[in-house]
């Protein structure tokens, strides 16, 4: 019997499709990726189709990417073997919301934004909000990349929010990992191992999230410096310092001049912070202070934003900005994380390394924890300028990890920071090898990611 033909035994007709529309729309995500269609997309509603799903293919031997909403920045659901796409968009239900824990637990595909409009009314908030994407990404795709936001530097990444999730593995099995117990010593971490990775060992249908009270008291800011290191030192101090602020977001110039292009935002075009605290009433003033003499130390000044504009409303367009400059162009960038007092050093750095390649970088991010995107929007079609492109990214991720730091903060490996996985995890990237056929045996979930594809024994 065909692969198709087989689905169709297990969906309704009306959620299988090889239409050329569909596969489009599932072979790509926002990278620079090459996309790769592949052969059907189906769209369960449940945790027993998602098993039947992969236990067919698991079967036939056919390769199975899990999909959210495709804004991946790395090529991570690109279903670079082709195959089937599980395409989770519609299992998008609040399943139950434990308020008095301070929980909620969801289907895999609901949206960001859409799942704190629901938890408004509770009184909650599931804090790792992704700066650009919030209102497109769902919150499986945020597990599998761990991804994280603006609030990450007072409540943590998305890992920290995981506390139990039903999934299937490569075989089609069923399993039910971690609790709802905040606490737990109880044997392996295998819910730690999911989250993260990329849907290469498991599919899950069904996440426990740890949720946040909404602040009672919130303030927010933005400041500008005369240089791009005086705000990142700004930026080092207050977190050594142990001020207490809910999210600050460091925008360079370059990405402040192309907000003001894209939107006519008409912000000040020097380096800027944007942050927000949360506390009472009383004691975010209190904070906010000490923000502002910290800041004022490096010759930080409190601006108004023009309008009264939200800071949150003008970083949301700061990808999309920087890539209408250059509209012909594609986007290199970096994902690159690091211990915090190496801040300043990394940008100075990154500007250095830019110039000597004789390329225009941009840089912003959640600075705060130590995450910084460096882009190069160049023409591809330029292969001179595009191949100094990638010399400069990879030297920018070589001085992170030379420093202690990773490849990737916040985005996931995908097919585009493959190359430099060998040197971050040296030796025990065998071990990870290992894992995946413990969840895998066939290799079909993914295939391709994180590690270049030389199979799982390679
Ligand atoms: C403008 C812009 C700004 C962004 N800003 C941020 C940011 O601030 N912080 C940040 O972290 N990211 C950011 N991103 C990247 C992206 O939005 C996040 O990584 C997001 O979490 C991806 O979610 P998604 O639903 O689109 O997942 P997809 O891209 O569809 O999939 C992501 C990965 O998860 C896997 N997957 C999807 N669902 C499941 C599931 N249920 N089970 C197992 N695996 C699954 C896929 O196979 C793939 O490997 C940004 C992207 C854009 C375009």
């Amino acid at each position: 019997m065909s692969l198709v033909h087989e689905l169709s035994s297990l969906l309704p007709a009306a959620r299988i499709s090889t239409r050329v529309a569909d596969l489009e729309v599932a072979a790509g995500d926002e990278s620079a990726c090459q996309p790769v269609r592949p052969d059907v997309v189906v769209w369960p509603l449940s945790t027993d189709e998602v098993s039947r799903v992969v236990g067919c293919a698991w079967t036939h031997g056919v390769p199975v990417t899990a999909r959210g909403a495709g804004s991946s920045l790395e090529g991570n659901p690109i279903p670079v073997r082709g195959g089937i796409v599980l395409d989770l968009s519609r299992m998008d239900a609040v399943v139950e919301v434990h308020q008095e824990d301070l929980q909620v637990s969801v289907q895999p595909g609901i949206v960001y934004n859409r799942l704190n409009e629901q938890l408004k009314p509770w009184g909650l908030f599931f804090p790792p909000s992704p700066g650009g994407s919030s209102d497109v990404a769902t919150i499986g795709g945020m597990v599998a990349n761990n991804a994280s936001g603006i609030y990450s530097v007072k409540y943590g990444g998305t890992r920290e929010h995981v506390q139990a999730a039903t999934v299937v593995t490569g075989t089609g099995h069923v399993l039910e990992l971690g609790t709802r117990s905040r606490k737990t010593s109880s044997g392996y971490h295998l819910l730690g191992l999911v989250v993260g990775s990329e849907g290469t060992l498991a599919i899950a249908t069904q996440l426990t999230l740890s949720l946040a009270g909404l602040p009672q008291g919130r303030k927010q800011g933005a400041l500008t410096f005369p240089t791009e290191k005086d705000a990142a030192t700004a930026i080092a101090t207050m977190m050594r310092y142990g001020v207490d602020l809910a999210a600050v977001e460091f925008l360079d110039r370059r990405s402040i001049v192309a907000l003001n292009r894209y939107r006519g935002f008409g912000l000040e075009e020097q380096p800027s912070l944007f942050l927000e605290v949360h506390g009472t009433p009383d004691s975010v003033d209190a904070v906010f202070e000490t923000a502002q003499a910290v800041c004022e130390e490096q010759a930080g000044r409190v601006i108004v934003l023009p309008d009264g504009q939200n800071p949150w409303d003008v970083r949301h367009f700061t990808t999309r900005a920087i890539q209408a400059l250059k509209p012909e162009g594609k986007t290199i960038r970096t994902d690159m994380g690091f211990p915090l007092s190496r801040l300043p050093e990394v940008v100075e750095h990154s500007y250095a390394i830019a110039e000597r390649h004789g390329v225009v970088l941009h840089t912003f991010g959640h600075a705060g924890l130590g995450i910084l995107h460096a882009l190069l929007r160049e023409d591809p079609a330029d292969t001179q300028r595009w191949a100094a492109a990638q010399r400069a990214k990879d030297e920018m991720v070589g001085f992170v990890l030379s420093v202690g730091g990773t490849a990737s903060g916040e985005h996931g490996i995908g097919l585009g920071s493959q190359k430099y996985v060998a040197q971050e995890h040296g030796s025990s990237l065998a071990l990870m090898k290992h894992i995946k056929r413990v969840f895998d045996p066939k290799h079909i979930l993914n295939p391709g990611k994180i590690w270049p594809d030389e199979g799982v024994d390679g």
